[in-house]
């Protein structure tokens, strides 16, 4: 199989440079000193691996030992992520909340709306990418190609999103660099030292993204981001108990619950938005949970949702 060098998320591969280099940088330094100073390489690599192995997620990378570190990210990776926040975002805001505003919400989503079938495709393609990378379905929605004005119109949306997951994915990579952490992540480093780098790669990230976003406007389009280059990565695993059981890692739900609190959105409609996702997405991507007794569902009690759920993953994957 062969992935063609004209993948759709291509056309937003400058949307991506841009998103990241224009964050904030951090403890003073730019990028341009970073380069400069030999801590990271100028260059972003994109591996443009053209088998058919699931994508994996971005990496700081060194040709040789001694090598300025690299950061580095997988076409097939940013396919995932387009089409992962795309998807969500139609079958999160147009299946789901819409009609819940509207007060007709009947517990499942509207398959027979033709924009929410083509989404809900695309989450398939996106979740199949996990054992099997494949073309990107022509006749889907994608960065080139949207079927109808109002998928484009999502599209936009998801392009904005896309741009700063990926700006927060490098973000986490380029402090990584900064603070000479490559050591930590080497195998021989003790778990507490690699957790603890990668606590501070998600902080440093997440300041890069947020920190000149003051009020909840602002957030929102960031908060996404947050929440679908965490969640996303769900797509990669086979086993989904090991993203849960992390030990070189904080625990996904842990990192996740960290990123809401620090998001600190203060309008009461969003109390329960982002939660409510995060729930939504992490009972889809792991069914067995429907074997895990729940209080309550997501929609009868929106504010719980999230620790309900993350309760049922804590007593599933013990
Ligand atoms: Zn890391």
């Amino acid at each position: 199989m062969n992935i063609p060098s004209d993948s759709p998320v291509l056309a937003l591969e400058h949307n991506i440079t841009w998103a990241f280099e224009n964050a904030t940088p951090y403890s003073g330094a730019s990028l341009t000193e970073a380069v400069n100073d030999g801590r990271v390489s100028a260059e972003i690599g994109l591996n443009c691996d053209l088998t058919a192995a699931p994508p994996k997620g971005p990496c700081l990378h060194r040709h040789t030992a001694k090598a300025v570190p690299e950061m580095h990210l997988s076409l097939k990776h940013l396919e995932l992520l387009w089409s992962f926040i795309y998807s969500w975002m139609v079958i999160y805001e147009r299946g789901i909340q819409m009609p819940m505003l509207a007060g007709v919400w009947n517990g499942s989503v509207d398959t027979s709306d033709p924009i929410i079938q083509r989404a809900l495709q695309l989450r398939g393609w996106s979740a199949s990418l996990r054992t099997l990378a494949s073309h990107w379905p022509a006749h889907l929605p994608s960065p080139i190609h949207y079927p109808s004005d109002q998928e484009q119109w999502y599209g936009e949306k998801a392009n904005l999103v896309f741009q700063q997951a990926a700006a927060f994915l490098l973000g986490h990579e380029y402090a990584h660099a900064l603070g000479k952490h490559i050591q930590a992540i080497t195998p021989d480093v003790s778990d507490v030292e690699a957790v603890l780098a990668e606590k501070e790669a998600d902080v440093r990230a997440f300041e890069s993204l947020v920190e000149f976003a003051t009020d909840d406007e602002q957030k929102l389009d960031k908060a996404w981001a947050i929440i679908s280059a965490l969640l996303s990565s769900l797509y990669l695993c086979t086993d989904m108990k090991r993203a849960f059981r992390q030990y070189r890692h904080p625990q996904l739900h842990h990192r996740l619950q960290h990123f809401l609190s620090m998001l600190n959105l203060q309008g009461e409609q969003y109390q329960s938005y982002f939660p409510m996702l995060c729930a939504i997405i992490l009972e889809h991507a792991i069914p067995e949970l429907e074997d895990t007794p729940r209080s309550e569902t997501i929609f009868e009690d929106s504010n719980h949702a999230l620790d309900d759920v993350l309760d049922r993953i804590t007593t599933w994957s013990a």
